[in-house]
């Protein structure tokens, strides 16, 4: 007997933790139509304004033009392009590792790195606010999965110092995707190389928005952080503003993953133009100095304005800025009453966040104006 999805559903209704999809007929942006209605949008990952520059899109049409659309196959087969090639050499050039594989989309690259690495015997330690696509790399790979509190690296080091596991794997995102703020690098690898274990960070919100030229967490500290140990994952999809991911570590480590990653071999590889598109937004990245000290100064201008709502933002030095306001009743009702007032901020509900912190994840874009902000910040104090 099939179970009752109408049931299923209605209760998810009643629960307020029924979601559906909403049709944008825009670019992205700070400003988007969205099923007819105009709105300023807070509620996109495009950090630095760079998924509709048209120099971007323009590199994307000049190699459909060269090299159609389709890759037509996986990298082992004929799918592998000059373009994907040229892209992965960049990439591995500018964050200062030696060697880097592109996938598709960040989650496959967390799925596919870390069941390679790990299996049955082996064990994976987890900052407990771990993106989705960790956690289910790490049901997918059979190994034993222990969560560490966040950012509590005691609990850490408890765990690691009494595993028995053949292969410790320390994993963790650097910016945390619903919370904003950053894992504690240096002294993650610190425990690594201490209980032989690899580091692997999930550097999605931190490439581009991170780092003198954009380069990411490991850049974020001198001397920059490297070690045989690191995996390091950056998405393409937020900042960069293209689609993909690319992980990138030693020479040995990437041929290996090239011999083993399932989500990588037994898929068909990225549109060629789209390692072109993010050739170029690369270029863009390094020299986007200005655009991330106007992301700075978005950030610390909501953040001084915010400071007369009853709701509080989470501590975070990031553009992601949530705004808890506990339970999902309520986050529905503001985001809501904010859209009705052409605001575009989504409310963030369990199971993606704990139950109990129900929030407005409001998340900002060097395309935004510091006007933008106040106009939020009045929105939200007429709401009180
Ligand atoms: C978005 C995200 C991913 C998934 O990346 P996609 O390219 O969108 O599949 C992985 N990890 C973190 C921390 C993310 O925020």
């Amino acid at each position: 007997m099939p179970i009752d999805l109408t049931v299923a559903l209605a209760q998810l209704e009643a629960d307020s933790r029924l979601r559906r999809r909403r049709v944008t007929e825009s670019a992205q942006g700070t400003r988007v139509v969205i099923e007819g209605r105009h709105y300023l949008s807070f509620a996109s990952n495009d950090y630095l304004g760079l998924a509709a520059h048209p120099d971007i899109a323009e590199a994307a049409c000049v190699a459909a033009r060269q090299f159609g659309v389709g890759a037509g196959a996986s990298h082992l087969l004929t799918g592998h392009h000059a373009l994907h090639e040229a892209l992965e050499v960049a990439f591995a050039q500018f964050v200062g590792l030696p060697s880097a594989l592109l996938f598709s989309t960040g989650y496959a690259a967390n799925l596919g790195v870390i069941t390679s690495l790990l299996g049955r015997h082996d064990a994976i330690f987890a900052d407990r606010l771990n993106h989705a696509s960790l956690v289910d790399a790490a049901r997918l790979s059979g190994a034993d999965h222990q969560r560490y509190r966040h950012n509590d690296l005691d609990d850490l080091e408890q765990r690691l110092a009494t595993s028995t596991a053949a292969t410790k794997l320390v994993a963790s995102d650097t910016v945390f995707s619903m919370d904003g703020d950053l894992a504690r690098v240096p002294e993650l690898l610190d425990l690594a190389e201490q209980y032989d274990a690899w580091l692997y960070l999930d550097d999605a919100h931190g490439f581009g928005v991170l780092g003198e030229r954009g380069q990411g967490i490991l850049n974020l500290t001198q001397p920059v952080v490297i070690s045989p140990r690191l995996i390091y994952l950056a998405t393409l999809g937020k900042a960069a503003g293209v689609a993909g991911a690319v992980v990138a570590g030693s020479a040995d480590l990437i041929e290996y993953l090239v011999n083993r990653a399932r989500t990588w071999i037994y898929t068909t590889a990225q549109p060629p133009m789209l390692a072109a598109a993010a050739l170029k937004s690369l270029e863009f990245i390094a020299a986007g100095g200005e655009r991330r000290a106007h992301l700075t100064a978005l950030i610390a201008h909501l953040r001084q304005r915010a400071a007369c709502l009853p709701w509080r933002l989470m501590d975070s030095p990031t553009p992601i800025q949530p705004l808890v306001v506990g339970d999902n009743a309520t986050a529905l009702r503001l985001s809501q009453q904010l859209a009705d007032r052409g605001i575009w901020l989504p409310a963030i509900r369990p199971p993606t966040v704990p139950e109990g912190t129900a929030r407005l994840r409001i998340s900002l874009s060097a395309a935004h104006r510091l006007e933008d902000i106040d106009e939020l910040v009045v929105a939200l104090e007429a709401l009180v």
